[in-house]
C-alpha cells in the first residue's frame, strides 16, 4: 500500500467523492447534478450496487458513457476505486468542467425542496407512488419510484408508461375477486387506502381521474359483476366514469354528493349505511 492509496473507499465511495470533488451538487444525495449535461437540477441517480460498484441514471437521458466521458473517467472506475484520490483526479482530470447553479425548486427530489414524505403507495413489487406535502404552502407532490434491473429503488418509472403498471392492490383486488366480495373501484389511491382501512376491498388505476387505464383494471375486473365504481362528483370524475362505462368496468354506480369522493361519502353516511348502499347494489 503506498502512502497516496485512498483508505477504504469502494467503488462507489470513490466515485461520490469524485461528483463531491468536481462540484456536483447536492452533496450528500442521492441524486446529484450530472457532469454529462448542463445539470441545473440534479438529475443524475448514483446508486451502490453489488461489490460497491456505481450504478448511474441519467433522468435526463445520457448514457453512462456520456457521464463518464464528462468526468474523463474510465468505465473500470464504475467497478473499482482508483490508486489515486478523487480530489488529485478531479484536479488531474476534470479542471474544465463547472455545473450552473442548483436549483432545487423546479424538480430533483421533493425532500430536497423542503417537502415531507406523507404516504408511499405500492404498485406491485415494483412500482411505488409517493407522497409529499409541504409543511408551510400545503402543496402537494407526487413522484415515482422504481425497481431497476439491479434490484434497487431509483426515482422515476425509468421509460414505463403508467398505463404498463398494474391496478392498484391488484393482488388484493385478485382475492376479492376470487371470493366474489365486492370491489369498489375509486379516483385516488388515498381513497382507497381510507376504505381498506374499513374493511373494504378497493382499487384505482395509476394516473388519476385525467388518464384512465383501462387494460389493468380489465386484467383484475373484467366481467365482474361485484364491481361498484364510487367517483368523484365532479367534473373529471364524470369523465373518468363515462370511460369506465364504455370500458364495461362500471356494472353499478355510487355517486356520491357533489364535491365528495368516496372516502367522504364513507365519513358522511358512516360505516353502517355505507355497507347498506353496497350491499344492495351488490347483492
Ligand atoms: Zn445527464
Amino acid at each position: 500500500m503506498t502512502a497516496h492509496a485512498p483508505a477504504r473507499l469502494d467503488a462507489h465511495g470513490w466515485f461520490v467523492a469524485l461528483l463531491d470533488a468536481v462540484g456536483s451538487g447536492p452533496i450528500g444525495k442521492r441524486v446529484r447534478q450530472c457532469p454529462g449535461h448542463g445539470d441545473g437540477a440534479p438529475s443524475l441517480s448514483v446508486g451502490r450496487g453489488e461489490d460497491g460498484r456505481v450504478l448511474l441514471h441519467c433522468h435526463a437521458g445520457c448514457d453512462t458513457r456520456k457521464v463518464l466521458a464528462a468526468l474523463r473517467c474510465p468505465m473500470a472506475r464504475l467497478f473499482k476505486p482508483a490508486t489515486t484520490t478523487p480530489v488529485r483526479f478531479a484536479r488531474m482530470f476534470c479542471g474544465g468542467l463547472t455545473f450552473p447553479p442548483l436549483d432545487m425548486r423546479g424538480s430533483g427530489h421533493p425532500g430536497g425542496r423542503g417537502y415531507r414524505f406523507e404516504s408511499e403507495h405500492p404498485y406491485g413489487d415494483r412500482w411505488w407512488l409517493i407522497r409529499h406535502r409541504h409543511p408551510v404552502t400545503g402543496a402537494k407532490e407526487l413522484s415515482w419510484e422504481c425497481r431497476n434491473p439491479d434490484g434497487l429503488r431509483v426515482p422515476g418509472l425509468l421509460g414505463t408508461p403508467t398505463a404498463a403498471l398494474p391496478a392498484y392492490m391488484a393482488a388484493e383486488v385478485g382475492k376479492a375477486v376470487a371470493m366474489g366480495e365486492p370491489v369498489l373501484l375509486v379516483e385516488s389511491e388515498s381513497s382507497v387506502d381510507a376504505l381498506m382501512r374499513a374493511g373494504w376491498y378497493a382499487t384505482t388505476w395509476a394516473g388519476g381521474a385525467a388518464s384512465v387505464q383501462v387494460r389493468p383494471l380489465r386484467a383484475v375486473l373484467a366481467d365482474y359483476p361485484h364491481t361498484v365504481v364510487i367517483p368523484d362528483h365532479d367534473d373529471p370524475g364524470l369523465a373518468a366514469l363515462a370511460t369506465l362505462r364504455t370500458a364495461g368496468l362500471a356494472p353499478h354506480v355510487l355517486m356520491p354528493d357533489p364535491g365528495e369522493d368516496a372516502r367522504e361519502l364513507l365519513a358522511r353516511v358512516g360505516p353502517g349505511a355505507f355497507r347498506s348502499l353496497i350491499e344492495e347494489m351488490t347483492r
